[in-house]
């Protein structure tokens, strides 16, 4: 694969991203998918999906998980519902992920990744040290399957993710920077939070957003179209060279309820990511 392919991503039955047909139109050469429900992760889906890939010159280069039951309605929310965090469903989650991670590999894909959610700051708590013992353990099922878990971005700042993927200890957790999500979540500067943790950055979003003009981290700043916002995407691009990242530049945008602007934001995104690849690329 070429440095920088550009990327969508993209949904099958669940999640936010655009459908397969629309990346197909825009002739988008790599996709990251929301995983289906669990109901169809099977073989004959997986091998449907991927026969539409194949005609379509498509390569698959993550699933993410996602679970029912989760709410991105506000910060106060997403902290209450999203990803391992919760305790109520943590056994249950870390469970289904080790499904998903499955199903990922019927679709030949070596990366997962997955909003874990609001990583508990106290690195003492019973809280954390039981996800801690639970990602671990996640991850061991991935490395079975020859694959690697990549974090999204967002929900903590860069030196808490930094803290935990240390504490996890294990060999195959990366991270998936999503510049606006530390906007969107108030939780860092992204260009200054990039440099920290470049050395996990083994995906990425290009996605943009402006900051709140409530509280930030108590009040969501807005998702925008790319280089509408206040990520900064030539500076973002430039530091995705520094640090040395060449894998997919994967756009997301989260309008599923305006499927026609959504389609005309993402081929405007091709345009600017594909014109910023010939400037600074060469
Ligand atoms: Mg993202």
């Amino acid at each position: 694969m070429s440095e920088w392919p550009i990327g969508v991503f993209t949904s099958v039955d669940a999640g936010l991203g655009v459908r397969l047909d629309v990346v197909k139109e825009l002739q988008i050469p790599t996709v990251q998918i929301h995983a289906p429900h669990q109901e169809t992760r099977t073989p004959e889906q997986a091998e449907e999906f991927l026969g539409k890939c194949a005609d379509a010159g498509i390569t698959i280069t993550a699933v993410f998980g996602g679970f029912e039951g989760e709410s991105y309605a506000s910060i106060a929310e997403t902290a209450r519902t999203v990803g391992l965090v919760p305790e109520e469903t943590r056994a249950a989650r870390t469970q289904e992920m080790k499904e998903i991670s499955d199903f990922a590999k019927l679709l030949g894909c070596p990366v997962v990744a997955l909003h874990i959610g609001f990583v508990p700051e106290d690195r003492e708590s019973e809280s954390y040290k039981n996800l801690i013992e639970c990602t671990r353990d996640l991850l061991d099922h991935i490395a079975a399957n020859g694959q690697s878990l990549n974090l999204e971005t967002g929900q903590e700042t860069a030196d808490h993710l930094l803290e935990f993927i240390n504490d996890v200890e294990r060999d195959n957790l990366f991270i998936n920077f999503d510049p606006a999500n530390m906007i969107l979540y108030g939780t860092g500067e992204p260009i200054e939070a990039l440099k920290k943790v470049g050395k996990y950055v083994r995906s990425v979003h290009c996605k943009d957003g402006t900051w709140t003009t409530g509280q930030r981290g108590v009040d969501w700043g807005a998702e925008v179209a790319l280089g509408k916002g206040d990520v900064g995407m030539e500076n973002y691009l430039k530091t995705l060279q520094e640090i040395g990242y060449t894998g997919p530049l994967t756009i997301e945008r989260e309008i599923p309820h305006d499927r026609e602007q959504q389609k005309a934001d993402i081929g405007q995104a091709v345009t600017l990511l594909t014109d910023l690849r010939a400037k600074l690329l060469g």
